[in-house]
């Protein structure tokens, strides 16, 4: 069984502070707030900094946000609207390949993120309405507050990236 969220990454999150003893309901807030807050980080910025550790651009990040938020809430909506409650793993990395995330700017990425976390929001609370479990080929049983925990999670790891990544980068203009 895949390891996944606390036990994954800690309680709270050893890199980003993130409290899984959240919510779902606060979660919903994390992620709707995701695109404010990412816009207000990258104010000034190209969007294309890079840090020697990390493989990808802030506007990278945010269009891994993006993509995971909207292959979830897709997931949700399938096992809701159909029952199709089955679901395979997911690549984020040839995701990232196959849009080539580094290259995308970062004005494009926040009107995609801001758009997704609309629809993922909308997606999530009729899930925890309906009781949605899915179940995940290599995780288990996923919860649609399981969902929305580890999501919520994953948009506030990666802002945590895009910071260390902006403060390695330095302040704009200097
Ligand atoms: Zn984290």
């Amino acid at each position: 069984m895949e390891k996944w969220g606390a036990s994954l990454y800690g309680n709270p999150c050893g890199g980003c502070g993130f409290e899984w003893s959240l919510t779902p309901e606060e979660a919903i807030r994390i992620v709707e707030g995701l695109p404010a807050h990412g816009r207000g980080l990258l104010a000034g910025r190209t969007g294309y900094e890079r840090h020697p550790d990390l493989g990808w651009t802030p506007a990278a990040y945010l269009s891994h946000i993006t993509d995971n938020l909207r292959n979830w809430a897709e997931r949700l909506a399938g096992a809701r609207l159909s029952g199709a409650v089955d679901v395979p793993g997911y690549d984020p990395d040839l995701m990232a390949e196959g849009r080539n995330y580094n290259e995308i700017a970062m004005a494009a990425a926040l009107w995609s993120l801001e758009r997704a976390a609309d629809a993922w929001a909308e997606s999530v609370t009729a899930a925890l309405a309906a009781g949605v479990v899915l179940r995940h080929a290599t995780r288990g049983a996923q919860r649609a507050e399981d969902v929305a925990r580890n999501n919520a999670h994953d948009g506030h790891h990666h802002l945590w990236d895009i910071e260390r990544i902006l403060r390695c980068a330095g302040q704009p203009g200097s």
